[in-house]
């Protein structure tokens, strides 16, 4: 579904990404680790060109681009790979005079252009399916940031993405509400939705993904299943990571 090869980031002359080459099979779940600034949320921006890869190549559901530094994108590409993904943000980021209802329809009528009866209809199952279609005339600011978040994750999937891209989405909220948006999250991993999670949600990792990719500099140092990367780590870095972490 995914294919990175030799990605780099600059911001300025700031190298953030410094060579990864990654994969990400179709139906799986990626957990990428590591360190504070080592370019984990970088590298998820750069899946849907929220941020632009200064060199190297992505393919993504089948749609290649390739970055030389100073090229312009084309913009049909970006629309095409944008179609390809859904995100989900830390912040949520959720319209704040729309109902969870009405934030789970808007992209649906302003970009896939469905009707509004299709629209509803989708956005009313996928809020059941987060556990929120009796609050679903509810506004943001009524709603718990656990709540807002499974909103978000309801308004990523009515696009009908081939990939969900989650960035730290249980960091902004109260300890007590992590449990239910990572429920939401195993749910969609269990019935086979090819996911990248940036987190530092370890047990999700273990309990979830199908790879774990640790970051560390902006270069992948190991990766694996869950298993292998947590119980046996080959690299002494990653050793040293899972260790502060305790
Ligand atoms: P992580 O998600 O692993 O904490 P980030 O990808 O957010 O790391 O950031 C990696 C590095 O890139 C950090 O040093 C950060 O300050 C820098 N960075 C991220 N975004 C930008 C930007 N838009 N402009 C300049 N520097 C940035």
């Amino acid at each position: 579904m995914i294919q990175l090869h030799n990605l780099h980031k600059r911001f300025h002359d700031l190298h953030v990404l410094r060579g990864i080459d990654l994969s990400v099979e179709e139906g799986t779940t990626t957990v990428i680790i590591g360190p504070s600034g080592s370019g984990k949320t970088t590298l998820l921006r750069c899946l849907n060109l929220l941020e632009v890869p200064s060199e190297g190549t992505l393919e993504l559901a089948g749609h290649r681009l390739d970055f030389r530094s100073g090229q312009k994108l084309r913009q049909t590409d970006v629309i095409a790979l944008r179609q390809q993904t859904g995100m989900v943000f830390q912040s949520y980021n959720l319209f704040p005079h729309m109902t969870a209802l009405q934030n789970v329809m808007e992209g649906q009528i302003t970009v896939q252009k469905r009707s509004k009866d299709a629209a509803q209809d989708k956005a009313l199952k996928l809020l059941d399916k987060v556990g929120l279609r009796e609050r679903a005339d509810m506004y943001p600011h009524q709603l718990s940031g656990g709540q807002q978040q499974r909103v978000g994750i309801a308004r990523a999937m009515a696009m009908d993405p081939k990939v969900l891209l989650f960035d730290e989405p249980t960091s902004a909220l109260d300890p007590e509400l992590v449990g239910e948006v990572l429920k939401v999250m195993k749910e969609l991993a269990d019935d086979g939705m090819t996911m990248v999670v940036v987190t530092h949600e370890m047990a999700f990792a273990r309990d979830a993904a199908d790879r774990v990719v640790f970051i560390d500099q902006g270069v992948i140092v190991e990766q694996g299943p869950p298993g292998d990367l947590f119980e046996r780590p080959q690299q002494e870095r990653t050793r040293q990571f899972l260790n502060r972490l305790g």
